[in-house]
């Protein structure tokens, strides 16, 4: 299996030159990618192929598909939360939610996070490994095989930092945006990171039309610095500005995440701090209740806290939403996915 390709993990112009590679006619490239996102886990299944090119595919090759390992249904809202184990042993958490614009999907990009903020239960820098760009978009296939459910709206924001894992998970939105597989227009994908400044400046040049999420939770680098490790290395004075530079870039807002922490980041001054921060910039502000970690001390701060600190970013002129919670009762909501032993 080690010297066998993932087929699975092939963009489709990849899969084009594979298929040159092979001396078969250009059209198959796009009669397998069709195949693969169709979720199939085997060459046999592919039955518009000849029975030779589909042995020589499975001597060569194999298909990527994440094994279901429990499956969790929340009895609250539906959300269904999966539990997929990878070739390695390895295993990772995606989450299937339904709004009623369509169901969207919450997913992994690495097998544990070594980012280290203090709130996220997804830190395990001892399963840091990347995902391919087969075993991202596998979650996504056996989601719907599972569920029946057809995903609309995808958000990378399981387990992992996504631009730590820069080229697999542009290799992995190429493959769900193409017309010819998934075909989920980039409109309907946010992908989340907690300010990796190179990476946003990198990504900002693809111009892509997906929605850009930057977990931003602290107004100043005092606090920033307390409870997202990352701060030291990319403090906000770089990544406010590569923030705007991306919006210059790209025209498309940038949604700012901001998890409110009693007495951490939600008093009257962090609000007016966090106000100037961001005045003046065209973008949009998302807070979450803290979602609670056993074990940690951290607790969400009260409903009337997080208004008061809404209504001062609104009279600010700051655009600001409060993020409904799917799938508490079962640990899938924000930052609950995948707790290791070494986090906290
Ligand atoms: N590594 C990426 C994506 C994964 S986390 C990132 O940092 O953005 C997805 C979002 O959930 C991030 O905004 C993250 O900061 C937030 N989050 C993590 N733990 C949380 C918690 N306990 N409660 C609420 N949000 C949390």
């Amino acid at each position: 299996m080690n010297n066998k390709l993932c087929i699975s993990s092939m963009t489709p112009s990849q899969l084009s030159e594979y298929m040159a590679f092979l001396g078969q006619p250009a059209f198959r490239a796009g009669q397998i990618f069709k195949w693969l996102s169709l979720g199939v886990d085997s060459f046999d299944q592919m039955t518009n192929l000849s029975k030779d090119l589909r042995q020589k595919l499975d001597d060569a090759c194999y298909i990527e598909m994440p094994q279901l390992l429990r499956k969790q249904v929340s009895a609250k809202d539906g959300t269904i939360k999966y539990l997929f184990g990878l070739r390695d042993g390895n295993s990772i958490e995606s989450v299937l939610m339904e709004y009623k614009h369509g169901t969207s999907i919450c997913i992994s990009t690495q097998a544990g996070c070594k980012m280290g903020c203090i709130f996220c239960a997804s830190f395990d820098p001892a399963r840091s490994r990347n995902l391919s760009a087969g075993e991202i978009i596998g979650q996504i296939l056996m989601a719907q095989k599972d569920s029946g459910r057809t995903v609309s709206n995808i958000v990378l924001m399981g387990t992992g930092e996504p631009l730590d894992n820069y080229d697999n998970v542009m290799d992995f939105l190429d493959i769900v945006s193409a017309p010819g597989g998934l075909n989920i227009g980039m409109r309907h994908i946010s992908l989340s990171t907690c300010g990796l400044v190179p990476k946003i400046d990198e990504l900002s040049d693809k111009k892509l039309q997906l929605t850009l999420s930057v977990s931003l939770h602290a107004p100043n680098n005092q606090t920033r610095d307390k409870i997202m490790p990352v701060n030291h290395r990319y403090p906000l004075e770089q990544l406010i500005p590569a923030c705007k530079r991306y919006f210059n870039k790209t025209h498309r807002r940038i949604s700012f995440e901001y998890a409110m922490i009693k007495d951490v980041n939600d008093s009257t001054k962090d609000a007016y701090q966090l106000a100037t921060l961001l005045s003046g910039f065209l973008c949009h502000v998302n807070l979450i209740p803290l979602n609670k970690l056993p074990g940690s001390p951290l607790i969400p701060s009260t409903p009337a806290n997080i208004r008061k600190f809404q209504e001062i970013l609104n009279s600010k002129g700051i655009n600001t939403t409060v993020r409904r919670s799917l799938g508490g009762d079962i640990d899938a909501a924000c930052g609950q996915l995948r707790r290791g032993k070494s986090s906290l």
